[in-house]
Protein backbone atom coordinates (compact mmCIF):
# COMPACT_ATOMS: atom_id res chain seq x y z
CA UNK A 1 0.00 0.00 0.00
CA UNK A 2 2.96 2.35 0.64
CA UNK A 3 3.27 2.98 -2.99
CA UNK A 4 -0.51 4.47 -3.12
CA UNK A 5 1.25 6.83 -1.10
CA UNK A 6 3.10 10.45 -2.21
CA UNK A 7 6.71 10.85 -3.06
CA UNK A 8 9.12 11.41 -0.55
CA UNK A 9 6.33 11.21 2.44
CA UNK A 10 6.98 9.08 5.85
CA UNK A 11 3.82 7.33 7.15
CA UNK A 12 4.27 5.10 9.60
CA UNK A 13 0.37 4.11 9.84
CA UNK A 14 -1.32 4.22 6.74
CA UNK A 15 -5.02 4.35 6.43
CA UNK A 16 -4.83 0.66 5.42
CA UNK A 17 -2.93 -0.56 8.27
CA UNK A 18 -5.52 1.31 10.17
CA UNK A 19 -8.48 -0.47 8.70
CA UNK A 20 -6.55 -3.96 9.41
CA UNK A 21 -6.03 -3.22 12.97
CA UNK A 22 -9.60 -2.16 13.21
CA UNK A 23 -11.06 -5.30 11.30
CA UNK A 24 -8.60 -7.37 13.71
CA UNK A 25 -10.17 -5.65 16.27
CA UNK A 26 -13.67 -6.05 15.28
CA UNK A 27 -13.19 -9.36 14.91
CA UNK A 28 -11.87 -10.53 18.10
CA UNK A 29 -15.03 -8.69 19.95
CA UNK A 30 -16.90 -10.44 17.41
CA UNK A 31 -15.29 -13.42 18.53
CA UNK A 32 -16.14 -12.94 22.25
CA UNK A 33 -19.69 -12.01 21.15
CA UNK A 34 -20.26 -15.41 19.39
CA UNK A 35 -18.64 -17.47 22.11
CA UNK A 36 -21.27 -15.73 24.60
CA UNK A 37 -23.69 -16.31 21.98
CA UNK A 38 -22.90 -20.34 21.51
CA UNK A 39 -22.26 -19.60 17.22
CA UNK A 40 -19.56 -22.02 17.60
CA UNK A 41 -19.96 -25.81 16.34
CA UNK A 42 -17.64 -28.83 16.64
CA UNK A 43 -17.77 -30.64 13.38
CA UNK A 44 -15.93 -33.75 13.31
CA UNK A 45 -13.62 -35.98 10.60
CA UNK A 46 -13.37 -39.79 10.91
CA UNK A 47 -10.81 -41.44 11.88
CA UNK A 48 -10.51 -44.94 10.29
CA UNK A 49 -8.57 -48.33 11.86
CA UNK A 50 -6.84 -49.08 8.71
CA UNK A 51 -6.12 -53.05 9.90
CA UNK A 52 -10.25 -53.56 10.81
CA UNK A 53 -11.73 -50.33 7.65
CA UNK A 54 -13.83 -49.74 10.51
CA UNK A 55 -14.71 -46.04 12.38
CA UNK A 56 -12.21 -45.56 15.15
CA UNK A 57 -12.62 -42.36 16.10
CA UNK A 58 -12.74 -38.61 15.45
CA UNK A 59 -11.06 -35.46 15.23
CA UNK A 60 -13.29 -32.82 16.13
CA UNK A 61 -12.52 -29.70 14.38
CA UNK A 62 -14.40 -25.95 14.97
CA UNK A 63 -16.52 -24.15 13.10
CA UNK A 64 -18.14 -20.52 13.20
CA UNK A 65 -21.76 -20.24 12.19
CA UNK A 66 -21.31 -16.43 11.64
CA UNK A 67 -24.66 -14.67 10.94
CA UNK A 68 -23.56 -12.35 7.74
CA UNK A 69 -20.42 -14.66 6.50
CA UNK A 70 -21.52 -17.70 7.00
CA UNK A 71 -19.79 -21.23 7.85
CA UNK A 72 -15.66 -20.24 8.86
CA UNK A 73 -12.44 -22.35 8.87
CA UNK A 74 -10.56 -21.91 12.45
CA UNK A 75 -7.92 -20.24 9.48
CA UNK A 76 -10.27 -17.18 9.31
CA UNK A 77 -10.08 -16.83 13.11
CA UNK A 78 -7.64 -18.59 15.77
CA UNK A 79 -5.20 -15.97 15.24
CA UNK A 80 -7.63 -13.11 16.30
CA UNK A 81 -8.56 -15.89 19.42
CA UNK A 82 -4.92 -15.88 19.84
CA UNK A 83 -4.45 -12.19 20.08
CA UNK A 84 -7.15 -11.77 21.51
CA UNK A 85 -6.36 -13.39 24.42
CA UNK A 86 -9.56 -15.57 23.84
CA UNK A 87 -7.99 -19.06 23.06
CA UNK A 88 -8.57 -20.76 26.39
CA UNK A 89 -11.87 -19.85 26.96
CA UNK A 90 -12.27 -21.48 23.15
CA UNK A 91 -10.28 -24.74 23.84
CA UNK A 92 -12.57 -24.99 27.02
CA UNK A 93 -15.78 -24.54 24.67
CA UNK A 94 -14.77 -27.09 22.58
CA UNK A 95 -13.57 -29.43 25.17
CA UNK A 96 -16.85 -29.24 26.88
CA UNK A 97 -19.15 -29.35 23.56
CA UNK A 98 -17.12 -32.35 22.91
CA UNK A 99 -16.83 -34.21 26.08
CA UNK A 100 -21.06 -33.42 26.43
CA UNK A 101 -21.41 -34.89 22.85
CA UNK A 102 -19.68 -37.91 23.70
CA UNK A 103 -21.72 -38.59 26.67
CA UNK A 104 -25.05 -38.27 24.28
CA UNK A 105 -23.68 -40.96 21.98
CA UNK A 106 -22.44 -42.97 24.64
CA UNK A 107 -26.07 -42.69 26.02
CA UNK A 108 -27.69 -43.03 22.75
CA UNK A 109 -25.97 -45.41 20.73
CA UNK A 110 -24.00 -48.29 21.04
CA UNK A 111 -19.84 -47.39 20.88
CA UNK A 112 -17.33 -49.55 19.74
CA UNK A 113 -14.95 -50.17 23.28
CA UNK A 114 -11.83 -48.20 20.93
CA UNK A 115 -13.80 -45.23 19.40
CA UNK A 116 -12.23 -41.96 20.75
CA UNK A 117 -12.94 -38.43 19.98
CA UNK A 118 -9.49 -36.31 19.27
CA UNK A 119 -9.09 -32.68 20.33
CA UNK A 120 -6.63 -29.69 19.38
CA UNK A 121 -4.73 -28.46 21.96
CA UNK A 122 -2.99 -24.83 21.89
CA UNK A 123 0.24 -24.26 23.61
CA UNK A 124 -1.88 -21.85 25.09
CA UNK A 125 -4.06 -24.38 26.79
CA UNK A 126 -1.51 -26.16 28.38
CA UNK A 127 0.37 -22.98 29.58
CA UNK A 128 -2.54 -21.41 31.19
CA UNK A 129 -4.46 -22.72 33.70
CA UNK A 130 -5.46 -26.48 34.75
CA UNK A 131 -6.60 -28.49 31.72
CA UNK A 132 -6.71 -31.61 33.33
CA UNK A 133 -8.93 -30.32 36.49
CA UNK A 134 -11.27 -28.84 34.07
CA UNK A 135 -11.14 -31.77 32.06
CA UNK A 136 -11.83 -34.53 34.96
CA UNK A 137 -15.03 -32.05 35.92
CA UNK A 138 -16.29 -32.12 32.63
CA UNK A 139 -15.91 -36.13 32.01
CA UNK A 140 -17.34 -37.06 35.56
CA UNK A 141 -20.70 -34.78 34.69
CA UNK A 142 -20.66 -36.81 31.73
CA UNK A 143 -19.93 -39.99 33.34
CA UNK A 144 -17.33 -40.47 30.21
CA UNK A 145 -13.80 -41.85 31.03
CA UNK A 146 -10.50 -40.01 29.89
CA UNK A 147 -10.06 -42.67 27.21
CA UNK A 148 -12.59 -42.03 24.91
CA UNK A 149 -10.32 -38.14 24.07
CA UNK A 150 -7.18 -37.61 22.73
CA UNK A 151 -5.58 -34.35 22.95
CA UNK A 152 -3.52 -33.19 19.88
CA UNK A 153 -0.80 -31.04 20.74
CA UNK A 154 1.78 -29.65 18.10
CA UNK A 155 5.65 -29.12 18.07
CA UNK A 156 4.74 -25.18 18.52
CA UNK A 157 4.57 -26.03 22.33
CA UNK A 158 8.03 -27.01 23.01
CA UNK A 159 8.93 -23.56 22.11
CA UNK A 160 7.70 -22.33 25.52
CA UNK A 161 7.38 -25.48 27.14
CA UNK A 162 7.72 -24.80 31.13
CA UNK A 163 7.10 -26.49 33.96
CA UNK A 164 3.33 -25.77 33.91
CA UNK A 165 2.89 -27.36 30.35
CA UNK A 166 4.49 -30.47 31.60
CA UNK A 167 2.76 -30.82 35.07
CA UNK A 168 -0.61 -30.30 32.26
CA UNK A 169 0.64 -33.33 30.59
CA UNK A 170 1.20 -35.97 33.17
CA UNK A 171 -1.96 -34.40 34.98
CA UNK A 172 -3.67 -35.62 31.80
CA UNK A 173 -2.00 -38.63 30.95
CA UNK A 174 -2.81 -39.79 34.78
CA UNK A 175 -6.71 -39.22 34.74
CA UNK A 176 -6.42 -41.50 31.52
CA UNK A 177 -6.45 -39.09 28.40
CA UNK A 178 -4.08 -39.86 25.77
CA UNK A 179 -2.21 -37.83 23.74
CA UNK A 180 -1.39 -36.93 20.02
CA UNK A 181 1.58 -35.06 18.63
CA UNK A 182 -0.12 -33.63 15.43
CA UNK A 183 1.14 -32.63 12.44
CA UNK A 184 4.22 -34.66 13.03
CA UNK A 185 7.00 -34.35 9.93
CA UNK A 186 6.78 -30.36 9.77
CA UNK A 187 8.44 -28.93 12.34
CA UNK A 188 12.58 -28.70 12.76
CA UNK A 189 12.98 -30.81 16.25
CA UNK A 190 10.46 -33.72 15.11
CA UNK A 191 12.16 -36.83 15.90
CA UNK A 192 13.69 -36.02 19.69
CA UNK A 193 10.23 -34.39 19.94
CA UNK A 194 9.27 -38.24 19.45
CA UNK A 195 11.02 -39.26 22.85
CA UNK A 196 10.33 -35.99 24.75
CA UNK A 197 6.92 -36.08 24.72
CA UNK A 198 4.56 -38.86 26.53
CA UNK A 199 2.21 -39.20 23.79
CA UNK A 200 0.28 -42.70 22.67
CA UNK A 201 -0.28 -41.63 18.43
CA UNK A 202 1.67 -39.07 16.30
CA UNK A 203 -0.24 -37.94 13.68
CA UNK A 204 1.47 -37.52 10.22
CA UNK A 205 0.98 -34.47 8.63
CA UNK A 206 -0.86 -34.50 5.04
CA UNK A 207 2.26 -32.54 3.13
CA UNK A 208 3.73 -36.14 3.60
CA UNK A 209 0.89 -38.37 2.65
CA UNK A 210 -0.35 -36.13 -0.44
CA UNK A 211 2.88 -36.90 -1.86
CA UNK A 212 2.37 -40.89 -1.48
CA UNK A 213 0.96 -41.77 -4.67
CA UNK A 214 3.66 -40.35 -7.12
CA UNK A 215 7.30 -42.01 -5.91
CA UNK A 216 8.15 -44.90 -4.60
CA UNK A 217 11.21 -43.21 -3.02
CA UNK A 218 8.13 -41.19 -1.26
CA UNK A 219 6.82 -44.60 0.17
CA UNK A 220 9.89 -45.50 1.62
CA UNK A 221 10.07 -42.47 3.17
CA UNK A 222 6.86 -42.47 4.72
CA UNK A 223 7.81 -46.39 5.73
CA UNK A 224 10.84 -44.98 7.77
CA UNK A 225 8.78 -41.79 9.53
CA UNK A 226 5.77 -45.06 10.37
CA UNK A 227 9.04 -46.91 11.80
CA UNK A 228 10.63 -44.29 13.63
CA UNK A 229 6.91 -43.53 15.42
CA UNK A 230 6.41 -47.32 16.19
CA UNK A 231 10.21 -47.72 17.44
CA UNK A 232 9.35 -44.62 20.09
CA UNK A 233 6.44 -46.79 21.18
CA UNK A 234 3.45 -44.84 19.28
CA UNK A 235 0.82 -45.72 17.34
CA UNK A 236 0.50 -43.58 13.96
CA UNK A 237 -2.64 -41.67 12.11
CA UNK A 238 -2.23 -39.96 9.01
CA UNK A 239 -3.86 -37.14 7.74
CA UNK A 240 -4.92 -35.79 4.61
CA UNK A 241 -5.69 -39.17 2.65
CA UNK A 242 -7.95 -37.99 -0.24
CA UNK A 243 -7.52 -41.76 -2.70
CA UNK A 244 -7.87 -44.68 -2.33
CA UNK A 245 -4.44 -45.77 -3.45
CA UNK A 246 -2.44 -43.52 -0.34
CA UNK A 247 -4.83 -45.74 2.05
CA UNK A 248 -3.76 -48.70 0.66
CA UNK A 249 -0.19 -47.48 0.55
CA UNK A 250 -0.63 -46.74 3.97
CA UNK A 251 -2.12 -50.35 5.41
CA UNK A 252 1.04 -51.71 3.84
CA UNK A 253 3.47 -49.52 5.24
CA UNK A 254 1.61 -50.38 8.89
CA UNK A 255 -0.08 -47.50 9.55
CA UNK A 256 -2.84 -47.89 12.34
CA UNK A 257 -4.89 -44.91 11.55
CA UNK A 258 -6.16 -42.75 8.66
CA UNK A 259 -8.52 -40.00 8.16
CA UNK A 260 -8.77 -37.49 5.25
CA UNK A 261 -11.39 -36.07 2.51
CA UNK A 262 -11.40 -39.71 0.83
CA UNK A 263 -13.52 -41.31 3.76
CA UNK A 264 -15.43 -37.95 4.55
CA UNK A 265 -14.91 -34.29 5.17
CA UNK A 266 -15.33 -33.41 8.31
CA UNK A 267 -18.63 -33.11 9.32
CA UNK A 268 -21.96 -32.02 11.64
CA UNK A 269 -22.58 -34.07 14.57
CA UNK A 270 -25.80 -35.33 13.12
CA UNK A 271 -23.89 -36.51 9.91
CA UNK A 272 -21.34 -38.21 12.22
CA UNK A 273 -23.86 -40.30 14.19
CA UNK A 274 -24.67 -41.70 10.93
CA UNK A 275 -21.19 -42.81 10.16
CA UNK A 276 -21.75 -44.68 14.09
CA UNK A 277 -24.87 -46.12 13.92
CA UNK A 278 -24.17 -47.48 10.53
CA UNK A 279 -26.79 -45.47 8.57
CA UNK A 280 -24.08 -43.50 6.40
CA UNK A 281 -21.26 -45.94 4.93
CA UNK A 282 -17.26 -44.21 4.64
CA UNK A 283 -15.74 -45.36 1.28
CA UNK A 284 -12.99 -48.39 1.64
CA UNK A 285 -14.74 -49.27 5.01
CA UNK A 286 -15.62 -53.03 5.92
CA UNK A 287 -19.50 -52.23 5.53
CA UNK A 288 -18.88 -50.11 2.41
CA UNK A 289 -18.46 -53.52 -0.60
P1 LIG B 1 -5.21 -30.00 12.04
O1 LIG B 1 -5.39 -30.31 13.48
O2 LIG B 1 -3.97 -30.50 11.39
O3 LIG B 1 -6.53 -30.58 11.33
C1 LIG B 1 -6.56 -31.13 10.04
C2 LIG B 1 -7.01 -30.12 9.01
O4 LIG B 1 -6.86 -30.71 7.72
C3 LIG B 1 -8.48 -29.72 9.11
O5 LIG B 1 -8.63 -28.38 8.67
C4 LIG B 1 -9.15 -30.67 8.12
O6 LIG B 1 -10.38 -30.21 7.63
C5 LIG B 1 -8.11 -30.72 7.05
N1 LIG B 1 -8.17 -31.96 6.26
C6 LIG B 1 -8.57 -33.18 6.67
N2 LIG B 1 -8.48 -34.09 5.70
C7 LIG B 1 -7.99 -33.44 4.62
C8 LIG B 1 -7.69 -33.85 3.26
O7 LIG B 1 -7.83 -35.01 2.87
N3 LIG B 1 -7.20 -32.89 2.43
C9 LIG B 1 -7.03 -31.60 2.83
N4 LIG B 1 -6.57 -30.72 1.94
N5 LIG B 1 -7.32 -31.18 4.09
C10 LIG B 1 -7.79 -32.09 4.97
P2 LIG B 1 -9.47 -27.29 9.47
O8 LIG B 1 -10.71 -27.91 10.04
O9 LIG B 1 -9.60 -26.10 8.61
O10 LIG B 1 -8.52 -26.96 10.70
C11 LIG B 1 -7.27 -26.33 10.50
C12 LIG B 1 -6.46 -26.29 11.77
O11 LIG B 1 -7.08 -25.46 12.76
C13 LIG B 1 -6.31 -27.66 12.44
O12 LIG B 1 -5.30 -28.40 11.79
C14 LIG B 1 -5.95 -27.24 13.86
O13 LIG B 1 -4.58 -26.95 13.95
C15 LIG B 1 -6.73 -25.96 14.03
N6 LIG B 1 -7.96 -26.24 14.81
C16 LIG B 1 -9.16 -26.69 14.36
N7 LIG B 1 -10.05 -26.82 15.38
C17 LIG B 1 -9.38 -26.44 16.51
C18 LIG B 1 -9.75 -26.35 17.91
O14 LIG B 1 -10.87 -26.67 18.33
N8 LIG B 1 -8.77 -25.90 18.76
C19 LIG B 1 -7.52 -25.56 18.34
N9 LIG B 1 -6.63 -25.12 19.26
N10 LIG B 1 -7.16 -25.63 17.05
C20 LIG B 1 -8.06 -26.06 16.14
MG1 LIG C 1 -5.34 -31.95 14.60
MG1 LIG D 1 -3.01 -32.32 11.91
MG1 LIG E 1 -2.37 -30.06 9.94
Amino acid sequence: QAKTEGKGRVSVFTPSMHRAARERMNLVSELRRALALDELEAFYQPIVDLRTDRVAGAEALVRWRHPVRGLLAPDTFLDAAEEGGLMVELGRWMLATVIGQIGRWTRELTLPDSFRVHVNISPSELRHGDLAGYATALLRQEGVPGARLTLEITEALLVTRDHVVDENMAALRAIGIPLEIDDFGTGYSSISYLQSIPAQNAKIDRSLTQELLSQDRQCRFVGAILDLIHTAGMGAVAEGVEERAQADVLRSLHCEYAQGYYFSRPVPAETMRGFLTGSRQLPGTADDV
